[in-house]
């Protein structure tokens, strides 16, 4: 398996220029979007984790205009947002349309923060992404509390009120939704509730079903019996319970976490969950709260990390993403042209015998709106 991979990426940077320029061709000079560059990323040792979902957000338009904005402003002490805006800034900039890019300083900074990234091993792309958007977030919000403390926010009021949680950034505007998790005593029929925010949502998988499906089951009514009764402070005392999780603040873009990874006790190891499920192009959610703000919002795909293999530590990840009109396929330093139909071959397997798939992971949906 290594052998074979390194054979094969020899042939591909051999080939590059091109691949390069083969899918210029491919694409056209007239249908060639104007101002997008098309850069696959350098592998620096089972980095495709974070090359896919890098290029999964750089196609998520609103999360790339702010990260670009965010280069723009007064130069910054490096941290992992300033090696982030470089490497897109880098991208965007580009004299030539397609091509690739070594994102060795945004490697080398996330392996210095982060032990967990620190080492040669496949990770697990999700975990990178949460990982990414948090400390975007986190970063942030320290600037701003030293822009605060250093008094040179706009409105000049020197903050005192540090208690407060902190305001929301961008990252929060982009992916940030809030689930309520309704709870109706069986006994004295009240309903309580609690938010919850979220930046992406982690779904479970079933054999031979759909995105809507597994959001459904998500929000099955859960019933709270035997050891896991439901305190309730109208009864005050343990009681039974219905309890139920709906999305009551539908996010800009909707990152969808399959749950493919699953702890298997007799193995005692993570297996493959290689299900087919059908991600559709346009997506509505259907388990809304009966007060959420915008129950409506209609999304499209824009973007899929996909998971190529048998087990989380082991295989490979690549990214296909909607760029204009059309479909791409990053796999590390390689970009394809691909058509809309071949994303069927990214549901799954029907068959539970292999485990070997190529699937999709992570679904990136953007609102319409
Ligand atoms: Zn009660």
């Amino acid at each position: 398996m290594e052998i074979l991979m390194t054979v094969s990426k020899i042939a591909s940077i051999c080939t590059m220029g091109a691949n390069a320029s083969a899918l210029e061709k491919e694409i056209g000079p007239e249908q060639f979007p104007v101002n997008e560059h098309y850069f696959g990323l350098v592998n620096f040792g089972n980095t495709c984790y974070c090359n896919s979902v890098l290029q999964a957000l750089y196609f998520c338009r609103p999360f790339r205009d702010k990260v670009l904005a965010y280069k723009s402003q007064p130069r910054k002490k490096e941290n992992l947002l300033t090696c982030l805006a470089d490497l897109f800034h880098s991208i965007a900039t580009q004299k030539k349309k397609v091509g690739v890019i070594p994102p060795k300083k945004f490697i080398t900074r996330l392996r210095k923060e982060n032990e967990l990234f620190d080492n040669y091993m496949q990770q697990d792309a999700h975990e990178f992404l949460n990982y990414l958007l948090n400390t975007i977030a986190d970063i942030l919000q320290e600037e701003r509390k030293q822009e605060k403390q250093n008094g040179r926010l706009p409105n000049g009021s020197v903050d005192s009120e540090s208690s407060s949680p902190p305001d929301p950034t961008w990252v929060h505007e982009i992916f940030q939704g809030t689930l309520t998790n309704e709870t109706r005593c069986l006994t004295c029929e009240t309903v309580s509730s609690k938010d919850e925010d979220f930046l992406d949502l982690s779904v479970d998988v079933e054999q031979n079903t759909s995105i809507t499906h597994c959001l459904r089951g998500f929000s099955n009514t859960e019933t709270l019996c035997s050891e896991y009764k439901y305190y309730c402070e109208e009864c005050r005392s343990k009681q039974e319970a219905h309890k139920r999780m709906k999305v009551k603040k539908l996010p800009m873009i909707l990152a969808l976490h399959l749950k493919r990874f699953k702890y298997m006790d007799q193995l005692h190891r993570y297996t493959k969950l290689s299900y087919r499920v059908v991600f559709p192009l346009e997506l509505r959610l259907f388990n809304t709260s009966g007060d959420a703000t915008n129950p409506d919002r209609m999304y499209d795909l824009v973007a899929v990390v996909v998971h190529c293999g048998s087990g989380p530590n082991r295989g490979h990840y690549i990214a296909i993403v909607k760029s204009h009109d059309f479909w791409l396929l990053f796999d590390d330093d390689i970009v394809e042209k691909i058509d809309a139909q071949a994303i069927e071959e990214f549901y799954g397997l029907t068959s539970d015998i292999s485990k070997n798939s190529e699937s999709g992971y992570i679904l990136f949906y953007q609102s319409r709106d």
